[in-house]
């Protein structure tokens, strides 16, 4: 199939998308029209069509879209038919709420390693997953094949950390440190600032008039 660029704001919808089928999937519907899926998912019929006409348009006219297809070739899309191996760095609060979370996996991605410097937390069992000492993390790369590292550490250790790991192989970071990384051609980097996300909330209430002042 021929290759074509698929423009971010597209990619950034597909997730929506993949939630909205799997949930449909779920209640055992097997096709939807255009129009259902537009007033379910509040976006328009034509967003819907010309999103997913990037990739070869799995409507059928007079069908509608068939839901487990859909929900199976965006998932491809995605990357979930490959299964990446994860590591988190950082096992502070949100590092190890990250490694409890377990469903993540339902989407290849597992968690197989956990590092810190803290002693006190070295040793310690998570979920199934025991926190080693983050001097071990180049041979445990070596070791395992290791897809992602999840950065749940401190802003200030988050670029020297990465670059380090990009050095022993790791190609996909998942950024929750307060900084943006950017870490050069053939590294991978999504950063997730939740605070970034509170801050939208709190002005949209601002804005919005609904916040006691
Ligand atoms: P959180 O921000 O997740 O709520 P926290 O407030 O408990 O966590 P932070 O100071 O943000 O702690 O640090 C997160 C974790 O990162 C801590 O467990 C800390 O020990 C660890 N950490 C700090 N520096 C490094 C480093 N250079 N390498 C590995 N882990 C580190």
């Amino acid at each position: 199939m021929e290759k074509k660029e698929i423009s971010r704001a597209v990619i950034k919808r597909l997730p929506r998308y993949y939630r909205y089928l799997g949930d449909l999937k779920a209640q055992g519907v097997e096709r939807i029209s255009s129009g259902d899926l537009s007033s379910l998912m509040k976006v328009t019929a034509s967003q819907i069509r010309q999103d997913l006409n990037n990739f070869g348009g799995f409507g059928q006219q007079g069908y509608g879209y068939n839901v487990n297809y859909l929900f199976n070739e965006i998932g491809k899309i995605l990357g979930l038919d490959c299964k990446n191996n994860m590591i988190v760095v950082g096992v502070g609060n949100m590092g190890s709420a990250l490694i409890k979370y377990s469903s993540f996996r339902s989407y290849g991605c597992d968690i197989i390693g956990a590092f810190d410097t803290n002693i006190n937390l070295i040793g310690k069992t998570i979920n199934g997953i025991v926190v080693q000492d983050y001097s071990e993390v180049g041979h445990f790369i070596k070791e395992h094949n290791v897809d992602i590292a999840v950065l749940t550490v401190p802003k200030e250790a988050a670029g020297h950390i990465a670059e380090e790991l990009v050095k022993y192989g790791i190609k996909g970071f998942w950024n929750f440190a307060y900084t943006d990384l950017r870490l050069g051609p053939g590294i991978v980097v999504e950063n997730v600032h939740l605070s970034d996300s509170l801050l939208r909330l709190s002005y949209s209430m601002k804005s919005k008039g609904v916040v006691n002042d």
